[in-house]
């Protein structure tokens, strides 16, 4: 996402009532009273109703009115350690949430999952309920989330490949069980690589302090 950075970039803005939000674009929390204002007019009274805020971070605009905010704030935390390709995909999911094309966010994260199976070791060009089984027979996804697979597999064959139009939940479940499986499977394993690697470098009685970590730990 491009925000503006430029120093020599500027709002001629306003002072409105202070309101908090998170970003959506740079996912800051922010407090801003500076925008523009929206008003309401039948009254003499000057009364706000909403307004486009500028966040304090990024500088770029946010509509804020009565439950209403847009862009809204994106689902699920960011992800590291995993392809170019994954990442895009899961960027443009968590953005097509925050901007209400629910059935878009649906579609792309079944594409990360597809990916994320593939660069897991799966066959290509195999259908999406194909790719849920190859997550799930070779353990990439846990067993206390059985349920959540199994709901996975049934709404894939309930929509017998027409593309059915999803509600927020629906994108919001699927982004959050695509960070989880990238995150278990791409993100903590490699993290874990780096501290084994910073761990193994020092010289240490490395049998008997093992054990040890063993005894703390189970
Ligand atoms: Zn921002």
């Amino acid at each position: 996402m491009k925000y503006i950075n430029d120093l020599n970039l500027k709002w001629a803005v306003t002072d409105l009532a202070e309101k908090e939000f998170t970003c959506g674009y740079c996912e800051e929390h922010n407090r801003s009273d500076k925008g523009m204002v929206l008003i309401e007019t039948a009254s003499d009274e000057y009364h706000q109703e909403g307004g486009i805020y500028i966040c304090a971070h990024c500088k770029m605009p946010t509509f804020l009115w009565e439950d209403m905010q847009v862009p809204g704030v994106k689902i699920g935390s960011k992800i590291s350690e995993v392809s170019s390709e994954i990442t895009t995909l899961y960027d443009e999911a968590r953005l097509a949430y925050s901007a209400g094309a629910y059935t878009g966010a649906v579609l792309l994260c079944q594409k990360i999952l597809m990916n994320a199976s593939v660069e897991l070791g799966a066959e290509p060009n195999l259908s999406f309920v194909d790719y849920v089984d190859y997550l799930d027979e070779n353990h990439y996804v846990t067993a206390k989330i059985q349920t959540w697979v199994n709901r996975l597999r049934l709404e894939d064959s309930e929509e017998s490949h027409e593309i059915a139009i999803k509600t927020k939940q629906h994108a919001a479940d699927l982004i959050k069980f695509c960070e989880m499986v990238m995150k278990i499977n791409f993100e903590y394993p490699r993290l874990l690589e780096g501290l084994q690697i910073e761990e193994a470098e020092p010289e240490t009685d490395f049998e008997n302090e093992s054990e040890n970590d063993f005894e703390s730990v189970f």
